[in-house]
């Protein structure tokens, strides 16, 4: 089980609050992140749930970007402590055994378990500055930084060239030719 892509779970829920507004945004966002199956129950509760998961995320990723990696431990600990992994072997849908992080609970807990297990096992293999924040203002959307020289600063190609023409402009005004 390759729990770094786990992780995407949190940037696709900070990326996305639009789809927090209702259910069938919810069902979208779950479907996006291969978390959805048949009969799945959705409630208000899990709405909650994830606004208040991915308020906690985003102070996660701001704490990333501002180089404070003691105050990204610990609320990482801290949701740790708050989503406990209860693994269990799972053969679901005809699908060949694999193990789920956990059993049970609201949808919205399973969500939170993977999303938070994945962001803890990032950190500790490949080290907090790989949680990034999107440099071209004000985009703001989250990424995982993968790169081998960890140089990543935007979230997409289209913000990197946005961001570049905004630079090529800033140094042709200041050099004033
Ligand atoms: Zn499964
Ligand atoms: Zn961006």
């Amino acid at each position: 089980m390759d729990l770094t892509s786990y992780a995407e779970l949190a940037v696709l829920l900070i990326n996305n609050p639009d789809r927090l507004a209702g259910l069938e945004g919810l069902r979208a966002l779950l479907e996006e992140g291969g978390r959805h199956r048949p009969g799945l129950r959705l409630t208000r509760g899990d709405l909650d749930a994830l606004r208040d998961l991915r308020a906690e995320l985003v102070a996660v990723f701001e704490a990333a970007q501002s180089g404070d990696e003691a105050d990204v431990v610990e609320r990482l600990n801290s949701l740790l402590i708050r989503h406990p992994v209860q693994p269990q072997i799972s053969g679901h849908d005809g699908q060949r055994w694999h193990m789920h992080l956990t059993e049970g609970g609201r949808t919205a807990e399973q969500y939170a378990v993977g999303a938070v297990m994945g962001l803890a096992t990032l950190v500790t293999d490949l080290g907090v500055s790989r949680l990034g924040l999107c440099q071209a203002s004000p985009c703001r959307r989250a990424f995982l930084d993968t790169s081998s020289n960890r140089s990543r600063r935007y979230c997409s190609e289209r913000c990197a060239s946005r961001a570049n023409v905004a630079a090529y402009r800033a140094r042709r005004k200041g050099g004033g030719q």
